[in-house]
């Protein structure tokens, strides 16, 4: 029986162009029993035409021609709602403050932030892998931005010029919000300290600096970051209730 349904109708795809942002798309074409021809797309965004047998493909085209502004509002709506279906959380957390995600498509990959709103702009924000990677390398950038930054200002207010520069790598890390290699002078942070508020930051950051000098978490390690942060011990509670997952969009 289902060999026989082969001669009842026949599968074919067309490829069609329907420009920025929609882009290609894949029309899958039935031959069958059909008086008419007819488009359909379904709630994924797959593309369907149905066609009487023996239809000339050049009538095919020119009839999803006909159709094309039709197909592109649906298509459209469909990416669009997809794209809101593939939001993890809407708001974003950035220096401390939660800022609210808005998704922009664009002929470029882009994060802008500003006191409320941190602004993403994507080449495809419909497709959620891409927009995830995207956005992770973004994320990276940013932090090795502020913290590259950051620990440079605070290495010379404790060590001056009296040793090199470290440098400073940015990780995903699971388990760890930093580390530090003094013999390499490497420090390494965890990307997720974008969350953190700028104390919370400054105090991990002051934390493994101090391990260029200090090897454990003894009493002197401590003292030395004391002296430049009285108050880290609030800085230090607060990083415990952070989230160490990497941010996602
Ligand atoms: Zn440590």
């Amino acid at each position: 029986m289902i060999q026989n349904s082969k001669r009842f109708s026949e599968l074919k795809k067309l490829s069609i162009d329907l420009g920025y942002p929609v882009g290609v798309k894949t029309v899958i074409w039935k031959q069958g029993g059909y008086r008419n021809m007819s488009l359909r797309v379904d709630k994924d965004g797959n593309v369907y035409l149905n066609s009487p047998f023996r239809m000339p493909e050049h009538d095919v085209i020119s009839f999803i021609k006909r159709k094309e502004s039709w197909l592109k509002k649906h298509l459209l709506a469909i990416k669009n709602r997809s794209l809101r279906d593939g939001i993890k959380g809407e708001q974003v957390r950035y220096f401390g403050r939660l800022l609210t995600l808005e998704l922009v498509e664009a002929p470029y990959n882009k994060l802008v932030f500003t006191s409320d709103s941190l602004k993403f702009y994507c080449t495809n924000i419909g497709d959620y892998e891409y927009r995830n990677k995207v956005f992770s390398k973004l994320w990276k950038e940013e932090a090795l931005e502020v913290f590259t930054r950051k620990a440079l200002d605070i290495f010379k207010l404790i060590f001056g010029n009296s040793r090199p520069v470290p440098e400073v790598k940015i990780r995903k890390m699971k388990s760890m919000w930093g580390n530090c290699r003094p013999i390499k002078n490497i420090i390494t942070i965890n990307e997720s300290l974008l969350k953190a508020d700028e104390d919370v930051m400054n105090y991990l950051i002051l934390h493994e600096l101090a391990h260029l000098v200090h090897a454990k978490h003894d009493k002197a390690f401590y003292n030395f970051i004391e002296t430049y942060m009285p108050s880290y011990r609030k800085a230090k509670a607060r990083l415990k209730h952070i989230s160490i997952a990497p941010a996602e969009v």
